[in-house]
């Protein structure tokens, strides 16, 4: 079975980051109580006619955390799971994430509760147009720019931009990044997260000198988990384990990782993959890099003395608990935090609108070394204030990005 995924209120735990980060860089109260709700939070209520004539209402949210350094950034989850507390936190990873990446833009996160599973083609398109419809007016490339999450796709941006241009009556390709190609997408932007993820595992890999045929077990097998996994493949790491929704497997020798997709691609699923052994708990597995690619709170207080990794890699957004946190920092795990591991995901979402603003678009070679000295001066920062703070990678992280946003809110004289 996977690894069971717990909700603990996910936004309790981002404030309680803050809260440790603020301790630690003597964040002056003005500028504290302003990072302590969103800016906005949209609730909203979607009809969508459904294929058998009958109108379902969906509940969706958009949270606007803070944009003092630039438009409001951040995708859009289709869950069954979303909830205000997980929008929140997300909204606010998101602002650290821009700014620990150095890039102008702030922070928001949308959601609509639902299984997309459930629907049929017709029924999600509505929906997705249903979702912009909904929050039209609080979107625009200068203001609220979203992209996918969790069971969201291209596909469906592009179905989100064309309601959106349709209700503006003129063209905006920036207001959505993650497009296909053919209407502004960037290249490199569907593997991106992976590949910044790949820049940043290396660096981590070289200052905690992990070799090059480490052991790596992956959380999560869509879109982010599954490139990381053929990413690394292709730099020599061994993939020892991989899981899903459905299912876990390992293989001592590695995995083939392409032959794997092609498997998940026809089941549906990891599980029963041929050479492979059926896996309980992927979370305590043996390999020395544990990447979670799957939802928030996946390593908690309950399973956090299983893990036999000595990196833990946070490719999907909160997938360590507070709790389970202290208790890694404490066995000596190093973490690489969500808001700098999957940041090139936001960062080519950035590319992709400077080359929307400017009508002229960059080769797949450019966008990559683009990536990779972002990703790599983000680390080297984060790395600087873990340093100088004698603290953990996800505090010199936190650091950083509230150090940046306050330093954003004190120039527009916020303070
Ligand atoms: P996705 O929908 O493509 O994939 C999610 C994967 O997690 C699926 O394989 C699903 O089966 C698996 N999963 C769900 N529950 C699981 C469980 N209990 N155990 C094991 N696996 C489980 O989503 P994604 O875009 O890959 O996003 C994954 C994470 O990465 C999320 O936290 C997301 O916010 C984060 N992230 C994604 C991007 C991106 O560009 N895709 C960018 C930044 C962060």
């Amino acid at each position: 079975m996977p690894s069971k995924i717990q909700k603990e209120g996910p936004f309790e735990g981002a404030l309680k980051q803050l809260e440790k980060t603020r301790k630690l860089i003597s964040l002056e109260e003005n500028i504290y109580a302003q990072l302590k709700a969103p800016k906005r939070f949209l609730q909203v209520s979607i009809p969508v006619r459904m294929d058998n004539g009958s109108v379902r209402v969906f509940t969706g949210y958009r949270s606007q955390y803070n944009d003092s350094r630039g438009p409001y950034k951040g995708g859009i989850r289709f869950h069954p799971d979303v909830n205000e507390s997980e929008v929140k936190a997300l909204s606010m990873w998101m602002t650290w994430k821009c700014a620990v990446v150095g890039i102008p833009l702030g922070g928001g996160k949308g959601g609509v509760i639902v299984n997309p599973r459930e629907l049929s083609v017709g029924e999600l398109e509505r929906l997705s147009r249903g979702y912009i419809q909904a929050v039209f007016a609080f979107l625009g490339p200068q203001l609220d720019v979203p992209a996918p999450d969790v069971y969201t796709d291209p596909k469906i941006m592009g179905w989100m931009l064309d309601e959106y241009e349709k209700l503006l009556g003129h063209h905006a390709p920036g207001v959505i990044t993650g497009k296909p190609l053919s209407i502004g997408g960037s290249a490199a932007r569907g593997y991106s997260t992976a590949q910044g993820g790949v820049y940043v595992l290396s660096n981590a890999a070289a200052k905690l000198k992990l070799s090059k045929d480490a052991k790596v077990a992956i959380q999560g097998f869509g879109n982010a988990g599954s490139n990381m996994a053929d990413l690394l493949a292709k730099k020599g790491y061994k993939i020892v384990a991989v899981s899903d929704s459905k299912g876990a497997i390992y293989k001592a020798k590695g995995l083939d990782v392409a032959a794997l997709a092609a498997h998940k691609q026809k089941t549906g699923g990891v599980a029963n993959f041929a050479g492979a052994q059926k896996l309980e708990d992927i979370i305590g597995c043996d390999c020395d890099i544990l990447v979670l690619a799957a939802l928030e709170n996946s390593v908690t207080l309950e399973n956090a003395k299983s893990i036999k990794a000595k990196l833990v890699f946070e490719l999907a957004n909160g997938p360590v608990s507070p709790g389970a946190d202290e208790v890694l920092a404490g066995d000596g795990v190093s973490i690489i935090p969500d808001i700098l591991a999957n940041a090139g995901g936001v960062a080519v979402s950035y590319f992709e609108q400077a080359q929307n603003a400017s009508n002229y678009y960059w080769t797949e070679a450019e966008v990559l070394q683009k990536l990779e000295k972002l990703m790599n001066d983000a680390f080297d920062a984060v790395w600087e204030r873990k340093e100088k703070y004698k603290t953990t990678l996800r505090l010199g992280a936190h650091i950083l990005a509230v150090e940046r946003v306050a330093q954003a809110m004190r120039d527009r004289g916020l303070n």
